[in-house]
């Protein structure tokens, strides 16, 4: 899978790519990334890619010529007149879809992103307008550019690729994981709702030592009982969601037994506050 970023600070992506998952899945080449600085496509001495907005009002706007010539560099035409849906151009802008896991997931099925970063104001409407299949904001919050969302958004893509994570199984057991049915591996006659993360956040982990600063790991873990860490892990993760995703739970696969733990929890709020 390929991705194009267009920026005007490409130094900024120094160093994001060279670490961890990111830089195996390179070195392997599952993934490329490939920076491209909109400078390169202007024409004039001081290499200009903003202009003041028309209407007036405050800050500049980056213009629409460097960015349509940057795109055409890449192979890049018209939306009108493209002919690859394994290609997504997307605009990261604070005005976008809020970006999630699930569209991570999708993305991870295609060939090529590229990658849009505002700055200033943001982009003239017309890239947007002819060029954008999407326009995807990291969260509800402006930043100053677009580099640190694209680069969250080629994080969180990227580990999905098939082959990068070191265990598949990793990417659909965590947070926002996928729905139960979809997952293809076994689990020893466990109703399937007590292992996969279904739409809900993940559960604690622990590692050693088995007691720091006076706190236990929790006694389930040590047991060696795979039933009971399970149900445990299901009920932590019920738990957690519960106190800070509440949201999730409408769209979660809950079981029966999902959602009378539920019920208890929401009659005790004292057992909500105990892992606060
Ligand atoms: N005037 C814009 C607005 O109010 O929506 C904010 C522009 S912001 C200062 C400059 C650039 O940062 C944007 O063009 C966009 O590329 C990027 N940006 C800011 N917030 C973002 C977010 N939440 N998600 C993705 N990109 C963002």
């Amino acid at each position: 899978m390929r991705f194009d970023i267009i920026t005007i600070f490409p130094e900024l992506f120094t160093g994001i790519f060279e670490n961890g998952i990111i830089r195996r899945a390179l070195a392997e080449g599952l993934v490329e990334v490939d920076i491209h600085d909109l400078r390169a496509f202007t024409h004039d001495r001081h290499r200009t890619v903003d202009d003041r907005p028309f209407g007036g009002g405050e800050g500049m706007v980056l213009k629409v010529e460097p960015l349509a010539e940057a795109l055409a560099s890449l192979g890049i035409a018209p939306k009108a007149e493209r002919e690859t849906p394994q290609t997504r151009v997307i605009l990261l802008s604070a005005q976008g879809r809020p970006f999630n896991q699930a569209m991570a997931r999708e993305m991870s099925g295609l060939d090529r992103v590229v990658l849009i970063c505002g700055r200033y104001e943001g982009v003239d409407e017309r890239i947007s307008e002819i060029y954008c299949d999407q326009e995807l904001s990291i969260g509800d919050y402006v930043l100053s550019g677009g580099e640190l969302a694209a680069a969250v958004v080629i994080d969180a893509v990227m580990r999905l690729v098939p082959g990068v994570l070191g265990n598949q199984a990793s990417g659909e057991f965590e947070s926002f994981g996928v729905q139960d049915a979809e997952i293809e591996s076994g689990a020893d006659g466990v109703p399937r709702s007590q292992y996969g993360a279904g739409g809900l956040l993940d559960y604690p982990h622990y590692t050693r030592p088995a007691e720091f600063a006076g706190r236990q790991v929790p006694e389930v873990l040590v047991n060696g009982d795979h039933r009971q860490i399970r149900h445990w892990r299901r009920e932590q993760q019920l738990r957690k969601t519960l106190l800070n995703r509440p949201d999730l739970l409408e769209k979660a696969e809950l079981s029966a037994e999902d959602r009378k733990i539920l019920e208890a929890m929401r009659a005790s709020a004292l057992n909500l506050k105990s892992i606060q």
